[in-house]
Order: C-alpha cells, then structure tokens, then sequence
C-alpha cells in the first residue's frame, strides 16, 4: 500500500481532483480525513461498523496514534511558547524572569 498526499489553496480544484480519483475502483481517497480524525480523537464517536471508535479495529489504532501525537505536539507548543516568552520579556528590574 502506498499514499498520495495532495495539498493546494482553497477552491483550486483539489476536491475535484480527489473525487476523481476516489471514483477508480483500486484507489481510495480520504478527502479532508485528517480534521476528521483530529475531532475523532477529541471525542468518543461511533464508527460505522457501530463500535465506539476507540474500540475499532481500523480507527481505534490511528485514533491513539493521533493522540499520542497531539500530545508531543501540545507539549512542544507549550516549551516552545516558554521559550519565546523567556528570550522576549524583560521584567521590571532588568530580570528575564517574574522571580
Ligand atoms: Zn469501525
């Protein structure tokens, strides 16, 4: 199995494009998959196959993996806003720290 990612601005005819595509019978398309899969993992839902999502053999590992991964993410948003934070303000006295 292998993968094609298409990426282009708004109205340029990337959905038309996948569409195409997703139409060949040997050929799946995910259209916007990933926002569906990022609300998916922030919520419990119910798949089609009537399970709970977390609980499907095809979702629930791609779910744990996008939360595994929205975590790293958080967690490297929150260090790299301290970061910023610290090498940008200079408090009252001179200090780069509240202390
Ligand atoms: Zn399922």
């Amino acid at each position: 199995m292998s993968g094609v990612f298409i990426a282009s601005l708004g109205h340029s005819g990337s959905t038309l494009l996948d569409l195409m595509l997703g139409s060949h019978p040997r050929l799946v398309s995910l259209g916007e998959v990933h926002a569906t899969i990022a609300r998916a993992a922030e919520k419990q839902n119910v798949c089609t196959c009537g399970k709970a999502a977390d609980d499907c053999p095809v979702w629930g590992p791609v779910l744990a993996a996008v939360r595994k991964r929205l975590a790293a993410d958080v967690a490297r948003r929150k260090r790299r806003a301290r970061e910023t934070f610290a090498s940008n303000v200079t408090w009252p006295g001179g200090t780069t720290s509240p202390r």
